[in-house]
């Protein structure tokens, strides 16, 4: 088994409905799936999130084994 990090849109607040959820290898690569994924599904510019809003999407990231 190996580890990675999960990360589903739904969990967010406000993003109940989003069916979005991403897992990659490294925490790194899921940051860069999930910016990406907001700016396609929810027009929002990643670069724009302050500390606060990332600090919040970390405590939702998931480790899991894959
Ligand atoms: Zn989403």
């Amino acid at each position: 088994m190996t580890k990675a990090y999960s990360y589903a849109c739904r969990d967010c607040e406000g993003m109940e409905t989003c069916p979005a959820s991403m897992t990659a290898e490294t925490k790194e690569e899921l940051w860069q799936l999930t910016g990406l994924h907001a700016q396609i599904a929810h027009g929002e510019n990643p670069a724009d999130w302050d500390a606060e809003t990332r600090a919040y999407l970390e405590t939702l990231i998931k480790e899991v084994d894959v």
